[in-house]
């Protein structure tokens, strides 16, 4: 079957696709993404060429190729951004295996080079642009907040230097937001500052937390108020830039122990956030929030008004070829 399902944009849920480059210094390998459209069609090859599905033609409302930059990556996320200071609740995913994009995407490869810049600097900063220079009665205050998941865990990131480390929250139900682990900020470098704090506590805080960052998913929160100061209406937007556990299928044979643990625990919330997201997608009546802390932390930016991006990251390498698949039916259940 050549193709698949060509499915439309559904509400408030878009999915864009975005393939890495091979890296420096890799040989020259084979790939199995075969042809990336302008309108957001993909077609991957099976490396065996052999069966009937030696081709599969996948859509989304857009796909970038390996040479998309930040930039372009970003000016397509910019309106629904920017919809955040008009009271929106915005949640942006970055979904696929370990070593994919998605922390380049989100973050980027680094901190210190604007142009390398992800989604979540260039959005903090657009954001405190635009609010600065509208030109409205509207004051905008605006928070940020670094929380992790780990093993089913609500973990907050410390923003202070004095205490360093992240700590678990302690209410009964594990979701409220603590206001303390929440930062006032006034400018991108503020924020600048309060992430290499952020990044450094989480390294800090939890043994190598860094080292098993592809095993748990980081949210990076903004939360935006604007107050009109010719009425004193108040409101309120928030987005959440969320950088998933990596989706690789973990062999059940081989894991054990804590590796097992972990992998059980991606897999329940990752399946969790797909179901919560195609409920969301049927219009269902019933959205199964309450299977996994990460639904249940996003569950007030997830449906009814709020507006949800998912980036799907894919390695093009042939050898990725059954992960790639995976990845890709799984952002096609969600569009
Ligand atoms: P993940 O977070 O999904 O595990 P990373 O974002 O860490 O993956 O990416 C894996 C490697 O690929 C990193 O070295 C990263 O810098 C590189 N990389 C990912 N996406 C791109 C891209 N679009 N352009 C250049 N290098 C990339
Ligand atoms: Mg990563």
């Amino acid at each position: 079957r050549l193709y698949n399902e060509v499915q439309d944009l559904k509400g408030n849920i878009r999915v864009y696709c975005r393939i890495r480059p091979f890296l420096p210094g890799q040989s020259k390998k084979q790939t199995a993404i075969e042809y990336v459209g302008e309108n957001g069609e993909l077609v991957v090859s099976n490396p065996s060429k052999l069966g009937k599905d030696t081709h599969r033609l996948f859509k989304f409302n857009k796909v970038f190729s390996p040479a998309a930059t930040q930039e372009e990556v970003f000016l397509d996320t910019q309106p629904l951004i920017r919809s955040v200071l008009d009271g929106y609740n915005v949640c942006i995913f970055a979904y696929g295996q370990t070593g994919s994009g998605k922390t380049y995407t989100m973050s980027g490869p680094n901190l210190s080079s604007k142009e390398d810049w992800g989604v979540n600097y260039r959005a903090l900063n657009d954001l405190f642009q635009i609010s600065q220079s509208r030109k409205s009665s509207i004051i905008y205050e605006v928070g940020v907040q670094m929380v992790e998941i780990y093993n089913e865990q609500i973990l907050f990131v410390s923003f202070d230097l004095h205490t360093l480390g992240i700590w678990s929250t302690t209410q009964p139900n594990g979701l409220a937001v603590p206001e303390a682990s929440m930062h006032s900020v006034k400018s991108t470098t503020d924020v600048l500052e309060l992430m290499n704090i952020g990044l450094m506590n989480r390294a800090v805080g939890a043994t190598a937390l860094n080292e098993r960052s592809s095993r748990s998913h980081s949210i990076l929160t903004v939360h935006v108020r604007g107050t009109d100061i010719k009425t004193n209406a108040v409101l309120r937007g928030s987005l959440h830039l969320v950088d998933l556990a990596g989706s690789e299928r973990v062999d059940r044979s081989e894991a054990t122990g804590d590796r097992l643990r972990e992998a059980q625990h991606i897999n329940k919330s990752l399946s969790a956030l797909g179901d919560v997201i195609f409920a969301l997608a049927q219009k269902n009546s019933h959205v199964p929030y309450r299977n996994s802390k990460l639904t249940q932390v996003l569950q007030s930016s997830l449906g009814g008004q709020a507006k949800t991006l998912m980036f799907v990251q894919l390695n093009p390498d042939v050898e990725s070829y059954a992960e790639t698949i995976s990845t890709l039916k799984f952002a096609e259940r969600v569009s």
